[in-house]
This record gives structure tokens, C-alpha cells and sequence, in this order.
């Protein structure tokens, strides 16, 4: 018998007829003896439309009754799922965040869970039940209701995993696992069968959104097995496991040392609406780095890549770093206002740029995967702007206009694609 917690997103309960889906893959497990707890999102588009309505009773709004008013969405599917788990003969109730209680800090809209009480749960899981929870959500210390930023409710349920201990946290999606890229812009990507944490943290910080990226974290911090697998499915197929032996069909993410075929390059991954602004002839002090970058993080803006070049005269130097294109405009007004603290010549910049990035722990032993990367891309005629690297990826800068089109030679180049596509 196992403890498993089963994650539902949005596609998955865009309907009542979609959560009696859902629910028969609950019941499979319940029917094999495990014990359950179930998390769910809001209905897919409902957490948008309910955004819409806050932005439109208010641009300014207070980001407690946003938090509020999103958090809504996720106590109707989880009300659903445990009316609809009842009339399958299992004993469930729904818990809202707070009703756990899911502790999370004060910082609305974004708040990282603190922690979590698993008494009740345990006791439910003891007694036969099935708890259901609303994901996404928690409770600050103020004892108001707190939301996780968009797509939370992974980290929801990683976090419920940890601390009812659970063997395993299943991530039911609309795709049957995570694919060597996204599958909607590259038909010929492959599910893999297994992932490292790590390479899974790093695709998901490079924007592929299939899960959240601090799920992936907390997975590899408390060593929770996450399996992602697809709603989709027959809940009464024979469960197969990823390598074909029997067990659960999806991609497992797990410890690097759990992978016996490790890839050079796993997975290729696609960001938007990354804009470049460039600061020419800084004075090249100790501090002013801290005095760019300081301002802008005192503003909340995320910086994400940073290019720093030395001039030959030695007294200046040129900046170019990557804000998120809706933060372009503040980025640069936070910038020009910032006075004598940070002394530069001129300020330029553009929206529309598009990060695109190969990630592969088998790049920690092979020299040559940047290199071979800017020449698969110069052989599409595709300018490359910006480049940075880790151990395990290597990111560029590039128009957007070519984004899909660099991601599928990428693929190609690095023998991703599906033999028989
Ligand atoms: P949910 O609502 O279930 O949380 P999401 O929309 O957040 O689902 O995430 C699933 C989506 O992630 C897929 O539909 C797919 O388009 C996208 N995606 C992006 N990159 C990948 C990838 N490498 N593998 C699988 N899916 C990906
Ligand atoms: N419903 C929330 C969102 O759309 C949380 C989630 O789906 O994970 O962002
Ligand atoms: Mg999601």
C-alpha cells in the first residue's frame, strides 16, 4: 500500500463531466488500497476570468482581496471532486487551504508555503477518507487567505506530499508527461520517461510551464518522487510504467543517480516576451552593479540575464540584461530616475526578444554543446543577442520572430525529434 497525492490542473476539471473523469483514476488507487489525498485547480480559464475582474473593478487594487477573489476558483473544483468522489462510494470532504491549514508568509499573490499541519490529513488518511484540497492557496499569519502565483497548485500538492510523507505525487496535466519540448510547438517531441530534478528545475525556469517551478524545488528538496502523467487517459487501462514494465504511465522525476541513460541535451525550452535594455558607458566603480541591479529588485522588477563588457579605456563598461517585456517600461523609467546612483551615457533597448535554451546534465562531461548550439542556429540565419550557461544549460537571446523555428532546428540538431514523425 502506498500514500500518494494526486494533483489535478485546469483541463482536468474544466467540467463536472471532466472531474467524474478525474475521479475514476482516484478511484483506481483507492480500489488498488492506497491511501489518497487529492489537490485541484480552478477550472481551466477561471482563475484568468476571476484576474480579469479584480484588474477590472480596480487597477489598484489590494492585493488581499485579490488573493481573495482568485482564490476562489480552486473551492468550487475541489466541492465537485469530493461530491462526485461521495457518489462513487468514497468517503471524501474538501478542505480549503485554511481549513488545513496551509500556512504560507504575508507576500500576496506570490506567498511560499511555511507550513503545513498534517494532523486532520493523517487522521482522514487513517480513518478511509479521502481528502480533497483546494490548491494554490494557503493562509498568511495575518489569517488571510494568500495565493502562491500562477500555476501554485503543483506546489500545492508537492508541499501536501511532503508532509503527509507521501511515497509519491502524481501531476495530472492535458500532456502524458514532460516532453524533450513543448509538444503544442513541436509535434516531434518525445515524452521522456525519466528527468532529473534538476533538469526538470532548470526546463521549468526556461519556461516550460508544465510545472511550477518552485514545485520542482521543494520535490527535490523533501526527495518526493513526482510523476506527471495525463487525465486524459483511460482511468481503467492497465497502468504501465514509463520504462514498460508494469506500474504508472508518465515521466517520473526523480534523482539524477535513478537515470541509467543520461542525455547530453534533455529537453529544449522557449520563453517569450524577454525585452533587453542596454546601459552604455557606465562608470565602471566597485557597486555598480549592486547600484543597477539594487534599484531594480527595490522596484520587484526580475532581472534574468546580465551581460557585462569591459570598454578598452578601462574607466567604462556596457550593461545588457532581460526584464519580462510587461516590465520593460517601469524597468527603464526606474532607471532614468534613479539620479546620480547610477552614472551612464545612454539607455536603449527593445521588447520582443525570446529565450531560447538546451538543458542536459550530460553537459556537465561534454565540451563543445555551446558551441555546436550557435552553430545550429547560424545555420538557420538566426542572430543570436544574448548568451548565458550553467553547468546544465545554455540559454540565448534571440528575435522572437525565429523563437519556434531555432526551437525546432535545436531539437532536431540534438536528435530529439520522434523516429517515426
Ligand atoms: P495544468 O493546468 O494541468 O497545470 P499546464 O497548462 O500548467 O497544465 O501545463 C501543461 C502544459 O505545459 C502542456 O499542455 C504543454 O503545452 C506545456 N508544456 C510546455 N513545455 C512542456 C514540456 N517540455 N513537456 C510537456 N508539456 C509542456
Ligand atoms: N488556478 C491557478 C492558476 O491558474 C493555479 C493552478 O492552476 O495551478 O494559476
Ligand atoms: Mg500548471
Amino acid at each position: 500500500m502506498a500514500r500518494i497525492v494526486v494533483k489535478f490542473g485546469g483541463t482536468s476539471v474544466a467540467s463536472v463531466e471532466r472531474i467524474r473523469q478525474a475521479a475514476r483514476h482516484v478511484k483506481r488507487e483507492v480500489d488498488a488500497g492506497h491511501e489518497v489525498i487529492v489537490v485541484v485547480s480552478a477550472m481551466s480559464g477561471k482563475t484568468n476570468e476571476l484576474v480579469g475582474w479584480v484588474n477590472e473593478a480596480s487597477p489598484m487594487h489590494d492585493a488581499r482581496e485579490y488573493d481573495a477573489v482568485v482564490a476562489s476558483g480552486e473551492q468550487v473544483t475541489a466541492g465537485l471532486m469530493a461530491i462526485v468522489l461521495s457518489e462513487m462510494g468514497i468517503q471524501s470532504r474538501s478542505f480549503s487551504g485554511w481549513q488545513v491549514p496551509i500556512r504560507t508568509d504575508g507576500a500576496h499573490g506570490a506567498a511560499r508555503i511555511t507550513e503545513i499541519d498534517p494532523t486532520e490529513l493523517n487522521k482522514r488518511l487513517e480513518d478511509g477518507w479521502v481528502p480533497v484540497i483546494t490548491g494554490f492557496q494557503g493562509i498568511s499569519p495575518n489569517g488571510r487567505v494568500t495565493t502562491l502565483g500562477r500555476g501554485g497548485s503543483d506546489t500545492s500538492a508537492v508541499a501536501v506530499a511532503a508532509a503527509v510523507k507521501a511515497d509519491r505525487c502524481d501531476i495530472y496535466t492535458d500532456v502524458d508527461g514532460v516532453y524533450t519540448t513543448d509538444p503544442r510547438i513541436v509535434p516531434k517531441a518525445q515524452r521522456l520517461t525519466r528527468i532529473s530534478f534538476e533538469e526538470m528545475l532548470e526546463m521549468a525556469s526556461l519556461g516550460a510551464k508544465v510545472l511550477m517551478i518552485r514545485s520542482v524545488e521543494m520535490a527535490m528538496a523533501y526527495k518526493v518522487p513526482l510523476l506527471v502523467r495525463s487525465s486524459f487517459d483511460d482511468p481503467d487501462a492497465p497502468q504501465v510504467a514509463p520504462d514498460g514494465t508494469p506500474g504508472v504511465p508518465g515521466t517520473l522525476v526523480c534523482d539524477e543517480d535513478e537515470i541509467v541513460e543520461k542525455q547530453i541535451v534533455s529537453g529544449v525550452t522557449l520563453a517569450k516576451a524577454e525585452a533587453k535594455i542596454t546601459l552604455r558607458d557606465v562608470k565602471d566603480n566597485p557597486g555598480v552593479a549592486a547600484a543597477i541591479f539594487g534599484t531594480l529588485a527595490d522596484q520587484g522588477i526580475i532581472v534574468d540575464m546580465i551581460v557585462q563588457n569591459i570598454a578598452d579605456d578601462g574607466a567604462t563598461t556596457d550593461i545588457t540584461f532581460t526584464v519580462p517585456d510587461s516590465e520593460y517600461d517601469k524597468a527603464v523609467k526606474t532607471l532614468q530616475n534613479a539620479g546620480d546612483r547610477i552614472e551612464y551615457a545612454r539607455l536603449s533597448g527593445s521588447k520582443g526578444g525570446a529565450k531560447v535554451s538546451v538543458v542536459g546534465v550530460g553537459m556537465r562531461s561534454h565540451a563543445g554543446v555551446a558551441s555546436s548550439m550557435f552553430k545550429a542556429l547560424a545555420d538557420k540565419g538566426i542572430n543570436i543577442q544574448l548568451i548565458t550557461t550553467s553547468e546544465i544549460k545554455t540559454s540565448v537571446l534571440i528575435d522572437e520572430q525565429y523563437a519556434e523555428l531555432a526551437v525546432r532546428a535545436l531539437h532536431t540538431y540534438y536528435g530529439l525529434d520522434k523516429k517515426d514523425a
